[in-house]
């Protein structure tokens, strides 16, 4: 087994699930301390004994990425307990479908305050550590969605995914010289709850996935994390400002 990340400390939002969970347990699997972050103490707590049956070290913290002072005593938390900041993989998100013109204010609030704040906050603690502390590793997470309108309904969704994309090179462009090395991820389906619709079979989205998809299948939770780590990965350390789609060619 190799061990990329043998010493560093990686943060994780959106960590008791999906893409998030999958990512903590590739980052522990290889060496890292993992700190996954959400709203979810139960689910975070599931993450944290995956990764402690395998030997590897985990540790949760309840937060919520749209809130200033949550995000602040993440970081500020995660460096007291384990020594330092070395890599963050802002993945936090919600999905919200339907026609704009019925969408509720309140609705778009929360959508954005997630999607597009959430990360904004997540990077501006984190640089603040980092530019302190001799750099680190950022990833965020975006959405194919966010260049490339394949689906109706998912307006707000996708606005505010582009704008993590757009924040994500604006960040890179202004960090590297710190010493920060800031990437995005852009998955298109990936196998988690997000990408069923509302009463979709995990059979019935396989069959819209062999239709909707240039690769004719849904992408795995491997997949998705296996990029995150090498985008985090020293093997990455000429890349700089990417977005790595991940969709199966959706949008080649
Ligand atoms: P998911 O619903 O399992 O993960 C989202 C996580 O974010 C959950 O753990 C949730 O508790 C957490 N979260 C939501 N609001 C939060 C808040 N305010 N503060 C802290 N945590 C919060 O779904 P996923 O598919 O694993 O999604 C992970 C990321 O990937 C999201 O940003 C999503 O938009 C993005 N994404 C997913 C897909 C897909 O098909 N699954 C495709 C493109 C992008």
């Amino acid at each position: 087994m190799t061990a990329r990340f043998t010493g560093k400390v990686v943060l994780i939002s959106g960590g008791g699930s999906g893409i998030g969970r999958a990512g903590a347990l590739a980052f522990a699997r290889e060496g890292a301390t993992v700190v996954v972050a959400g709203r979810n103490a139960d689910s975070l707590r599931k993450t944290v004994e995956l990764i402690e049956a395998e030997g590897g070290r985990a540790d949760a913290v309840t937060a919520d990425v749209s809130s200033s002072q949550d995000v602040a005593r993440l970081v500020t938390t995660t460096v007291e307990r384990h020594g330092g900041l070395h890599i963050a993989f802002n993945n936090a998100g919600v999905l919200e479908a339907g026609p704009l013109a019925d969408m509720d204010e309140a609705a778009w609030d929360h959508l954005i305050a997630v999607n597009l704040t959430g990360v904004f906050l997540s990077m501006k603690h984190q640089i603040a550590h980092m530019r302190a502390n001799g750099g680190g590793v950022i990833v965020n997470t975006a959405s194919n969605l966010g260049a490339h309108m394949r689906l109706p309904f998912l307006g707000a969704y996708a606005a505010s995914k582009a704008a993590v994309s757009a924040l994500s090179r604006a960040a890179a462009r202004e960090c590297i010289g710190q010493g920060i090395r800031i990437n995005a991820i852009s998955p298109g389906p990936i196998d988690t709850a997000m990408s069923l619709r509302p009463g979709e079979s995990e059979d019935a989205r396989t069959e819209r996935m062999k239709e909707a998809l240039p690769i004719g299948r849904i992408g795995t939770l491997a997949e998705a994390a296996s990029a995150v780590l090498w985008l985090a990965s020293p093997e990455a350390g000429f890349t700089v400002g990417h977005d790595l789609v991940i969709d199966g060619g959706a949008t080649a």
